[in-house]
């Protein structure tokens, strides 16, 4: 008998993996406003506080004002508005780089991208914590994938040699990372990844979309801020997180977009997105992210980091007893993204439970996201959040650690 839908669920439920969405009746921002409470929000990647300000409605409105509401038909038919082709400017600008080609979202870019520029008999070597979105484009893409234990170079080293060892002459071998990761907040040892990427010959794919907006010079990402932009073949990005819009766009040389224009299936097969988004995107890059009000933005966030990892008190190593797996957690801040890591799926849902009774928004992440006994408390922080709010949440997790107090406000 086929198994059911109602049997899966039932088997997500008991493994305490089951997810359920949640309905948010006010914009997004730090407080919000869910089954009828008011919850401090700790768990967006609007890390600037763009996503519900005045300034990016007006943006929006004046896009849709000058350009409409629907694009109409994909980019290659007749939904290429001149607004694309400025947004696109725009970002190649900010990333220094020859050109760039937006996508409807990071994931479109992703999957459209590595099965654009991969094939049967090229290697793709990744980091083991890549996001989703670059696994299933590695998949999806038929290239031979290798995975290479997180930020582990001296693996990465062997399997470029196995790999030049292996392909013909003229496959490709490319690197694909992420420079600050999605659900560890950590960042890659880009500079030795690039020393690699040169001695083995190798093209490089970066992931940035927890890095743009809130790292390296105007926001530029992690590879600006080490001076190794020129070093990167493919730049990934997303509008939809510190950009506070919707899109993702990859960055690079000429002929790459030109590649991806007539080979991305996700880019070719889609309506293109709202020129009125790419409107607000090119003004939010150009007079937000890369300006002065950017730079002011970040120093705020960098502020509120401080705040939450501030010795004392450090959340992270009170995350409770029994932490099985990589317990590690977070070291020093790197970036916005600061986890709590708590192990068992139940224990983390338990743990997010409680601190929503207290007021705090910080869902469990659990697998598929990250791996099996790894599950955490993924908390972001924003600009935008204030110095209370954050003390509150030190507290709140601090106390929700301590298990005499948790037996109480469990009951
Ligand atoms: C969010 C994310 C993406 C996908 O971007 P979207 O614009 O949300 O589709 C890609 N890579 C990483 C690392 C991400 O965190």
């Amino acid at each position: 008998m086929a198994r059911t839908f109602a049997g899966e669920l039932a088997a997500l439920e008991q493994a305490a993996l089951r997810r359920r969405l949640r309905i948010v009746d006010s914009p997004q921002q730090p407080r919000l406003q869910s089954g009828g409470r008011q919850l401090i929000n700790f768990s967006s990647n609007d890390y600037l506080g763009l996503a519900a300000s005045a300034e990016l409605s007006a943006l929006l409105k004046d896009g849709v004002d000058r350009c409409g509401a629907g694009s109409g038909a994909s980019r290659l038919v007749c939904g290429t508005h001149r607004a694309h082709a400025q947004l696109e400017d725009a970002i190649a600008a900010f990333k220094g780089t020859e050109s760039a080609l937006a996508f409807s979202s990071g994931y479109a870019a992703a999957v459209g991208t590595l099965t654009a520029i991969a094939e049967k008999g090229d290697i793709l070597l990744m980091d083991k914590l890549c996001h989703a979105s670059l696994i299933d484009g590695a998949r999806l893409s038929g290239a031979t994938l290798r995975v290479f234990p997180h930020n582990r170079t001296d693996r990465l080293a062997e399997l470029l040699v196995w790999a030049r060892e292996n392909a013909a002459a003229d496959r490709r071998i490319i690197i694909v990372t992420e420079s600050v990761f999605s659900m560890d907040g950590d960042l890659a040892p880009l500079a030795e990844i690039v020393r690699l990427r040169h001695e083995h010959d190798a093209l490089l794919m970066v992931d940035e979309a927890h890095a743009v907006g809130i790292m390296g010079p105007g926001g530029r990402g992690l590879a600006a801020e080490l001076g190794l932009s020129g070093s990167v073949d493919i730049h990934l990005g997303t509008l939809s997180k510190a950009l506070g819009l919707h899109g993702g766009y990859i960055a690079g040389s000429r002929a790459l977009t030109d590649l991806l224009v007539n080979r991305a299936r996700s880019f070719i097969y889609s309506t293109a997105p709202p020129p009125s988004v790419a409107w607000a995107a090119t003004r939010v890059v150009q007079d937000i992210i890369a300006s002065a009000q950017g730079d002011a933005a970040r120093a705020r966030l960098q502020e509120n980091i401080r705040l939450f990892t501030a010795p004392g008190t450090d959340p992270a190593t009170n995350a409770g007893p029994a932490a099985p797996g990589p317990a590690a957690p977070s070291p020093a801040a790197q970036s916005a993204i600061l986890p709590v890591i708590i192990g068992g799926e139940q224990a983390a849902l338990d743990r997010s439970a409680a601190l929503e009774r207290a007021g705090f928004l910080v869902p469990a992440i659990r697998f598929p996201t990250v791996a099996k006994g790894s599950a955490r408390l993924r908390v972001t922080l924003s600009a935008t959040h204030t110095a209370e709010e954050i003390r509150g949440l030190r507290g709140a997790l601090e106390s929700a650690a301590s298990p005499e107090r948790r037996a109480r406000t469990e009951r």
